[in-house]
């Protein structure tokens, strides 16, 4: 059952479960709906009362959700670390476009979604591909194959097989945070943990890589945020 609490910007969904011996709150990081779950027997009011007790935690748990981004028309997404406003070539230009602060794209407005997904997808291989390559060179494994991604926790891993595996839509990051990840995971082909000698290949072959661990860290979860299956508003 859904209910509207004074106070509470979205409605709460409380469910009432035969085993639960406690109130469990939570909030979806990436949806913001939030649910409790109550033992049988308490009372609504006593939930609308610990929701009222623990309302500031909530509206922590709301502050940190990071709305969806769908794309459309004139909807800005980061390509480079840089913002680019996503708008149609004209029809006797072809292919995609990068400028400075524009992203051209060669389709209808129905297709700017996947087409924003693909020339992201292209750009990451275009960009990442040669700094794998140069990167590659200052270890002694050799890479068996990359891959580009969409995983939903991680950024990049690496087999003991010696298979990368880079997230695309690292390539909206800055690309200091791009690099670092490539470094991060090509230091693997070397040590495949995370001990104190493959970080020091990490610092050898990129210094600034506590900032950039730290971006992902503080930024990462945006990058997630962006849709790019066309939105349907019916
Ligand atoms: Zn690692």
């Amino acid at each position: 059952m859904f209910f509207f609490i004074e106070d509470f910007q979205n409605s709460v969904n409380i469910n009432r479960r035969k085993r639960a011996r406690r109130f469990t709150l939570r909030v979806c990081q990436v949806t913001g709906n939030i649910s409790l779950t109550i033992p049988l027997r308490s009372s609504i009011s006593a939930a609308k009362k610990f929701l009222k007790d623990n309302q500031n935690w909530v509206n922590e748990q709301l502050n940190q959700v990071i709305p969806k981004a769908y794309m459309s028309i004139g909807t800005r997404v980061p390509v480079e670390g840089i913002e680019r406003e996503i708008c149609l070539k004209k029809h006797h230009q072809e292919g995609h476009s990068l400028e400075e602060r524009k992203l051209l794209l060669d389709c209808t407005e129905s297709e700017v979604g996947v087409m924003t997904k693909e020339f992201l997808f292209g750009h990451a291989v275009d960009v990442l591909v040669p700094i794998i390559k140069q990167n590659a060179e200052h270890v002694i494994k050799k890479i068996k194959a990359v891959r580009f991604k969409d995983t939903k926790s991680r950024w990049g891993s690496c087999s003991s097989e010696g298979s990368l595996m880079i997230n695309w839509r690292l390539i909206m990051a800055p690309p200091s945070v791009y690099r670092y990840v490539v470094v991060h995971e090509v230091s693997h082909l070397e040590y495949m943990n995370h001990g104190a000698e493959f970080w020091k290949l990490v610092k050898t072959l990129h210094p600034s890589y506590l900032e950039d661990r730290a971006w992902l860290r503080n930024h990462g979860r945006k990058l997630k945020s962006f849709v790019f299956e066309t939105f349907n508003y019916s």
